[in-house]
């Protein structure tokens, strides 16, 4: 049976999108991510097994048995095919390869380790301007993870360089399917890190990174009147609320940690643990189990709070604190700043 977990990915600027029987998920274009993401109705596509071996790094190999071709990509122990269904597109399918393996590798450079054996990825041919709808789920029955994603037909090769939509939904994979009103915490985690894992692969600077997480990250916080995460019902307050939750843990774990360890250690932590998509965890089990392989308590503790509490914080200022300075239309990054190392060990770079 597949679990009742999917999200989407839509752009805002079509705020007449109604969901129906799947919880959206949106993120807001931003400096670093321009690429037109309009809504469409989901469409579930019938999965074609046909295996074609390719190496991770190198250029993915493609069957020819027709309509039923379905690629695959390696990475380390773990198999991602993908099935391009019937439909005109503008990208060949080695084009959707690489997409493919670009946010495999951004996942991977977060986690160290692809985080499920086995995920299965349907492109669906649509008239979206740019990549539209995704959804991410894990079927029990057959044991793999499937993620679907609308490729609107004149869809460039630019527009899937610069999309952060399938790495949002690959990264789902590495963390529980939750209830309904935990979603703040899983959305917010793949939000949080998505971006972070581009940077990683040279996908995205640093710069587009925090300038986004400036903009976008006030969208998270509470409305006046509005209670904790956990009832929250706007989206770019479950969105950006979940990923503001991932920032504070993650600076409150490397200032507990002297900076040795951060969220990332926590969330490999929780993955390596069994608490993947493929689990039946729920969000508790999840956040206790990060904190219990780091040896501190910040993920659970800030996820009651932020889950039950309204939190406020002045993002601006605090962001500062890291060295992210609004400079222009864009950020300028300033290595004096109090916990600049902080943020740069959130890059990689420290
Ligand atoms: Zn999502």
């Amino acid at each position: 049976m597949r679990k009742l977990f999917s999200c989407n990915s839509k752009n805002n600027r079509n705020p007449g999108y109604k969901p129906t029987v799947i919880f959206p998920c949106i993120k807001h274009s931003s400096a670093g991510m321009k690429t037109s993401r309009l809504a469409q109705n989901l469409q579930t596509g019938m999965l074609f097994l046909a295996l074609v071996v390719s190496q991770f790094a190198g250029q993915p190999t493609e069957s020819s048995s027709g309509k039923e071709s379905q690629q695959m990509i390696t990475a380390g122990d773990s198999q991602i095919f993908f099935n391009v269904e019937d439909g005109p597109l503008a990208v060949s399918k080695a084009d959707l390869a690489v997409y493919v393996r670009d946010a495999a590798k951004a996942v991977t450079a977060y986690y160290g380790t692809f985080p499920i054996h086995k995920t299965v990825i349907n492109f669906v041919p649509s008239d979206d301007d740019g990549i539209g709808f995704g959804t991410s789920t894990y079927d029990d029955d057959e044991d793999y993870g499937v993620v679907t994603i609308n490729i609107g037909e004149n869809t460039t090769r630019r527009n899937l360089r610069s999309s952060w939509t399938l790495t949002h939904e690959l990264m789902h994979l590495a963390f529980p399917v939750v209830s309904h009103h935990k979603r703040w915490l899983s959305e917010g985690i793949a939000t949080y890190v998505e971006p972070i894992g581009r940077m990683r692969i040279g996908s995205l600077s640093p710069e587009e990174v925090w300038g986004d997480l400036l903009t976008n990250l006030p969208k998270g916080l509470p409305r006046q009147g509005e209670g904790g995460l956990r009832s929250a019902r706007n989206f770019d307050r479950i969105y950006w609320g979940g990923a503001l939750y991932c920032l504070l843990a993650d600076v409150e774990i490397r200032q507990r940690t002297n900076n040795r360890v951060g969220l990332e250690d926590a969330l490999r932590s929780i993955a390596k643990q069994g608490g993947t998509a493929a689990s039946n965890w729920d969000a508790e089990e999840a956040v206790q189990a990060g904190d219990k392989g780091l040896g501190i308590s910040v993920l659970q503790p800030l996820y009651t709070k932020m889950g039950e509490q309204p939190v406020s914080i002045d993002v601006p200022a605090y962001l500062r604190k890291l060295g992210v300075v609004k400079s222009g239309e864009t950020v300028a990054l300033d290595d004096r700043a109090p916990l600049a190392a902080i943020r740069r060990a959130i890059d990689g770079t420290e």
